[in-house]
């Protein structure tokens, strides 16, 4: 049975999904020592943000295949260092963007009707009805800059409000935007135009300081701004001038510049909401992130497509269920190629043609050709979180293309390889069963399984008979035989399926025949 250990406290649902696959371990208060002793015995760790998964805690784990964190934010893990060690990193991002997108409704509300203030005065013995003249959401413009899981749900959110929703977010498009009842505009309209601006991007180099003077300029004298996002989104500097000129009405922030925000001018302003990053903090978020990551543990364990890993391409239901045939088409010809290189394979080009090439992402395809190509000659496990940076190690340079057309089937997909003494290629398809429909330009049409042999030769009359002949010889029968040339009497290729090993001898034996220039014996199990 596979072993898990839980080193932050979760919720109970959770490790309920996760005992219902594996033994677990649940250890809350564990030194980074012990945790490097201990991690060795097992197969996932399961964390929220306490413990720090660091370089050395993830070489200890010999038998690590998953570290799951049970929320969103990843930086207490080396995703770096598991990457390399082909441990996928999971996380929850699903789990709280209700959670948050109700934080800000609440924020919104606050700053409209000044509960904050108002519960103040009420406690101070006041009451003083009119001091506190709120407005209405209704008709008002809600700014949404990043309409991701959580600005999405709060666009519906606000709709049933009766706001009208702007949005900017230049990796989306109209129809997703409009689908949860937005309008895409560019920032400076929708910073001229709201009447409260929400932030729900993450925090990345481009969004640094993304609201600084200039935006906040720009913005009406009446209108309010929100960050449940990240600190350092809003430049708080700029905020703090903006307010103090009466340039914006208010402001509601969960997140800071540095948490606690603990001498900032921010903690001065009647009209600034201030919450302790507590956008996340639902009893439903944590549940729902506890239980997201047992299943998706349980998921990799029982070696279906997991959805929410940082660091390999992810894969939905939908996608899988298109892309498996060409998933199990490139197990195969991966194997092939590594058998039919004679030497240090110095690049690969992947062309993926035909209507899998409308695909989105094709990533996975490659890194299971990279896996299966790697996996055979090292002892080290390549899986296809690994793969691509023990490629790069390995100084395989890999490209990938797309051609709209595949002539006369759906989909193809050509590999064309470099190693340090020859070229060659090889095309494959998916009609029923993986297909190898091409090597080295010669046409073929073979299933890539069994036993299988590959002879380059000269077609010249008796070299097919003599090949035959040979293998007979060693008692090795020959169950299907295709031929692909490009003209009588020139060079040609020969795929044989063979009921036998070809062994090592036999094999130069067949070689050294008139006319065959090369010969390679393959296994690809079925
Ligand atoms: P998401 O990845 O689903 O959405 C982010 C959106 O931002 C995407 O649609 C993306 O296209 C867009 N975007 C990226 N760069 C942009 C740019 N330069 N300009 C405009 N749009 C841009 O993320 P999410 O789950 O919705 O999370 C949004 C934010 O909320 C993140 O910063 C996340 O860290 C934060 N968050 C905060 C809390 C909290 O406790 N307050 C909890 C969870 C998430």
């Amino acid at each position: 049975m596979k072993k898990i250990l839980v080193t932050d406290p979760i919720n109970e649902k959770g490790i309920k999904e996760l005992e219902k696959i594996a033994d677990v371990t649940v250890k809350t208060d564990m030194s980074q020592e012990e945790l490097i002793d201990e991690i060795g015995k097992y197969n996932a760790l399961v964390v929220r943000s306490g413990t720090k998964v660091t370089r050395e805690v993830i070489e200890a784990g010999k038998n690590l295949e998953i570290i799951a964190r049970a929320g969103v934010g990843v930086d207490n893990i080396d995703v770096g260092a598991a990457t390399e060690k082909g441990i996928m990193v999971v996380n929850a991002p699903e789990s709280t963007s209700i959670t948050v997108a109700e934080h800000t409704m609440g924020l919104m509300l606050t700053l409209a009707r000044k509960i904050v203030l108002a519960d103040k005065s009420v406690r101070r013995g006041e009451w003083n009805r009119s001091k506190f003249m709120g407005i209405e959401l209704k008709d008002k413009v809600l700014g949404i800059i990043g309409l991701g899981r959580i600005g999405s749900q709060v666009s519906l959110r606000a709709r049933a409000f009766g706001m009208k929703i702007l949005a900017y977010d230049p990796y989306i498009d109209e129809e997703s935007a409009e689908s949860v009842g937005a309008t895409l505009v560019e920032l400076d309209e929708l910073l001229k135009k709201s009447d409260i601006v929400t932030i729900h991007v993450p925090l990345t180099k481009e969004t640094k300081h993304l609201i600084s003077r200039r935006e906040l300029k720009m913005m009406k004298n009446s209108a309010y701004i929100i960050n449940c996002a990240r600190g350092g989104i809003i430049d708080e500097e700029a905020l703090i001038e903006a307010l103090e000129n009466n340039e914006i009405a208010g402001a509601a922030l969960d997140v800071f510049e540095e948490e606690p925000p603990s001498d900032s001018p921010l903690l001065e302003f009647d009209n600034v909401v201030l919450t302790p990053h507590i956008g996340a903090s639902t009893v439903e978020a944590q549940r729902d992130a506890a239980i997201i990551v047992a299943n998706e543990i349980k998921r990799i364990f029982d070696g279906k497509p997991p959805q929410n890993v940082i660091n390999m391409p992810s894969l939905d239901r939908e996608s899988f269920k298109l892309l498996k045939p060409y998933i199990e088409l490139c197990e195969k010809m991966g194997l092939m190629i590594t058998q039919l290189a004679p030497d240090k394979i110095k690049s690969l080009n992947v062309v993926y043609a035909g209507e899998i090439s409308e695909f989105k992402s094709l990533d996975v395809l490659t890194r299971t050709l990279l896996q299966n190509i790697l996996n055979p000659i090292l002892t080290e496990p390549v899986n296809i979180v690994n793969a691509h940076t023990i490629a790069e190690k390995r100084g395989i340079v890999v490209t990938e293309s797309r051609r709209p057309k595949a002539d006369n089937y759906k989909s193809v997909i050509q590999i064309d390889v470099e190693t340090k003494s020859e070229k060659f290629s090889i095309e494959g398809t998916y009609t029923n069963k993986p297909k190898i429909i091409n090597i080295n330009g010669y046409k073929v049409d073979v299933e890539p399984k069994g036993n299988m042999m590959i002879v380059k030769y000269r077609d010249l009359p008796g070299t097919i008979g003599a090949i035959g002949t040979k293998l007979g010889e060693h008692d090795i029968n020959i169950a299907i035989m295709q031929v692909g040339r490009e003209k009588p009497g020139g060079e040609a290729v020969m795929v044989l399926k063979v009921d036998q090993k070809v062994p090592e001898d036999v094999l130069e034996e067949v070689k050294s025949l008139k006319n065959v220039e090369d010969a390679v014996f393959m296994i690809l199990n079925n």
